[in-house]
């Protein structure tokens, strides 16, 4: 799965800030992380793509192509391939910046690398959301989930799985677009947002739908509480199935565009 030495390399740079911290409380030397490092490697056996595939038929908040792709050069003609892409900001698997929502918050590209390599914690809400389109997920979730693994790990993200992300091939049931034109699909409560605020370390929200906040919402209330704290927030995430709900580290790999609100991201778990 890996060049040699490459999981090692990760690990240590994951581990490196928490071993320093651990090496300054313990009084040892300079050297001693590295001696801590050897003695408790940390590895990952499998990379699972939490991205899903970007194309012009993806659904959309906006109910519009999230992407055009015009042909430049042909590979027959001009002896090689390219496109120009016009895309929505927010359009697929996607990151919101604190900027989305915010007057001053930081943009894309300022977003600090660190905090997008984060522990995941998926939130399991499938069950509900398959009974209620408007699911939101709550404190008690939240504390049903520390309940069989610990605390939330410090700049963690948490990961609503609400089952949506199946649902992507059908625009319809994704949308969940009533005869009147409102959305209903599952999201975050503002008072489990506003708790991961106060109470825990959270770097970062994501969910498998197209938004933080549930499709009918017309106030964007975990929008307006949870960017402008400075943290982010991905969309439009797959396969929370087929991670653990603890344990596996998330890693972002956000485009870095001057300005951007946010953008379209590579999202990996290392399992
Ligand atoms: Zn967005």
């Amino acid at each position: 799965m890996c060049v040699p030495g490459c999981q090692e390399a990760l690990w240590h740079a994951l581990s490196r800030r928490r071993l320093l911290k651990g090496a300054v409380a313990a009084g040892l030397s300079a050297a001693a992380p590295e001696a801590a490092h050897a003695a408790s490697p940390r590895r990952f056996s499998s990379v699972v793509d939490l991205t899903h595939t970007m194309s012009p038929g993806f659904p959309t908040y906006f109910g519009v192509s999230g992407i055009e792709m015009e042909k430049k050069f042909d590979f027959k003609k001009d002896g090689f391939n390219l496109y120009w892409w016009r895309i929505i900001e927010h359009a697929g698997t996607h990151l919101d910046a604190p900027i989305h929502f915010s007057e001053n918050g930081i943009s894309a590209e300022k977003i600090p690398a660190s905090t997008l390599v984060a522990p995941l914690a998926v939130i399991d809400v499938a069950a509900m959301a398959a009974q209620n389109a408007d699911y939101l997920v709550s404190r008690e979730d939240l504390a049903g989930w520390e309940k069989k693994h610990g605390k939330l790990p410090e700049n963690c993200c948490v990961a609503m799985h609400s089952g949506w992300g199946q649902h992507v091939g059908d625009p319809p049931k994704f949308t969940g677009k009533d005869a009147a034109g409102v959305l209903h699909f599952p999201g975050f409560g503002v008072d489990a947002a506003e708790w991961l605020i106060k109470e825990r370390k959270v770097a970062g929200l994501a969910v498998d739908t197209l938004s933080l906040d549930h499709g009918s919402s017309k106030d964007f209330k975990v929008h307006y509480a949870w960017l402008p704290s400075g943290r982010w927030g991905l969309e439009n995430v797959a396969n929370l199935d087929k991670v653990p709900a603890s344990r596996a580290t998330l890693v972002v790999g956000l485009a870095k565009v001057e300005g951007a609100t946010g953008g379209p991201a590579r999202v990996m778990a290392l399992v």
